[in-house]
């Protein structure tokens, strides 16, 4: 094996491929890649000319890495394949955070509708090797949606555990689809991820959670994918939503590995949004502390309504290395900034437009300047969650000021109601 596992906190460490997803001291593991192996043997022109090869690995936008993902044989790579979202241009939203320009990587494009699926053929992959026939998590609705995909691809069972009440019909409606066993646990997400933990240590199930370390080499691939889309250039900045926190340090992971192989010869800075109902990282960040407190979430974007994030020593990591900046939005901002995306023809879910509320907020507060090269991370698919949506543009949301609706208006059946409808 080229690689090895490493604790975040006491720096033990592990072989590479085993059914541990934590240190004996309880911290979260590194995947430790052999870089200086690698090191001359790897460049951008082989990672481009894979782009266009119709190999079912090169296909994918994550295994088209794969010295930097996770090396296995080929035959036990599960792949949809995955990746290879668009990258739009979003000039009005632009305008409207106080950009000159403004990009935004659609991860709402991969197959099951989330990012969650970079990281979860990598989770799925691991599990395959290691033979695994049963596999679980906890999620507020994206995880369950993409591990009930694959595993359903894979031939595995897959046990989801969900908060009550709390998630997204697009997502449930998914789980379920796929053939998930489905459990709604009446307490929060965080709760969900104590018990999924406790099951997988005494079941030998195969937890994917982003706590597992090969989630986090597959999610590595937006960046890469971006840097890509870019022919490879560094923007200024990276921007993205924080909830587990497994994103932002998979971005920061995989950005460090290919500066230190010498393909990118600067590193991007990295802002992180974290909803203000739902926002550890913020407050820890914000106070300089070593010690992250969780806090009780609340917020409409369901999916980074998580107060007790897995792998916050890793994120804080990840921000000290590309300069990174921490900032927080209402789920006001939040919607104002959804239905500018949505406006702009690209839609996203809820916690996705957390990118571009904070990338507003920064813009306003002079750490990210107008003229900077930014790229946005949209996370999930608009039609994840359908309620947002329609009650924000009806005005239904309770408490939520509906700034950019769009009603539908009830009319008559002749021509003349829609000729009067047309000119009102
Ligand atoms: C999971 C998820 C997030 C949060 O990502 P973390 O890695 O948990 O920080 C944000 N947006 C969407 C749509 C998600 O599904
Ligand atoms: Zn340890």
């Amino acid at each position: 094996m080229s690689f090895h596992l490493a604790c975040v906190g006491c720096g033990t460490t592990y072989d590479g491929l085993k059914l541990r997803y934590r240190c004996d001291c309880g911290e979260t593991l590194d995947v430790i890649h052999d870089l200086e192996r690698l090191k001359g043997t790897l460049s951008t022109a082989t990672f481009d000319a894979r782009r266009i090869s119709r190999d079912r690995l090169d296909k994918s936008g994550v295994w088209r890495f794969r010295e930097l993902i996770l090396d296995v044989a080929p035959e036990h790579v599960v792949t949809k394949p995955e990746g290879n979202t668009n990258l739009y241009d979003a000039p009005r939203v632009a305008s409207w955070v106080g950009l000159d320009a403004l990009a935004l990587k659609h991860e709402g494009e991969n197959p099951t509708g989330s990012f969650k699926d970079r990281g979860m053929t990598g989770g799925v992959t691991a599990a395959k090797r290691l033979g695994a026939t049963r596999v679980a998590c906890a999620s507020t609705g994206n995880t369950s949606a993409s591990m009930a995909s694959y595993a359903a691809q894979a031939g595995m069972e897959a046990l989801v555990f969900i908060p009550d009440g709390e998630i997204a019909y697009g997502k449930l409606s998914q789980a379920l689809a796929y053939g998930a066993r489905t459990a709604q646990i009446s307490g929060d997400f965080d709760k969900a991820m104590e018990l999924v933990q406790d099951l997988c240590n005494d079941e030998g199930i195969y937890l994917l959670n982003s706590v597992n370390p090969f989630r986090i080499e597959g999610q590595k691939a937006i960046g890469f994918e971006i840097l890509q889309d870019l022919g490879w250039q560094v923007p200024d900045w990276i921007v993205l939503p924080g909830g587990n926190l497994g994103n932002n340090s998979a971005l920061s992971k995989g950005m460090a590995e290919l500066y230190a192989l010498g393909l990118i010869d600067k590193l991007p800075r990295m802002a992180v949004v974290q909803a203000a109902g739902a926002n550890p990282l913020y407050k820890a960040f914000a106070a300089e502390t070593v010690e992250l407190e969780r806090v009780s979430a609340k917020t409409l974007a369901t999916a980074i309504q998580i107060g007790n994030p897995v792998s916050w020593k890793k994120s804080i990591r990840g921000l000290l290395a590309l300069d990174g900046v921490v900032t927080e939005v209402t789920d006001q901002e939040i919607l104002d900034a959804k239905a500018q995306v949505d406006g702009q023809g690209i839609g996203a879910e809820p916690a996705s437009c957390a990118t571009v509320a904070g990338i507003k907020r920064l813009v306003a507060e002079g750490v990210i300047a107008p003229d900077a090269h930014v790229v946005g991370i949209l996370t999930g698919n608009l039609l994840k969650d359908p309620d947002i949506v329609v009650g924000y543009h009806k005005s239904t949301l309770e408490g939520f000021t509906s700034t950019y609706a769009n009603a539908p208006t009830r009319i008559g059946s002749t021509l003349a109601d829609v000729k009067a409808w047309l000119e009102g």
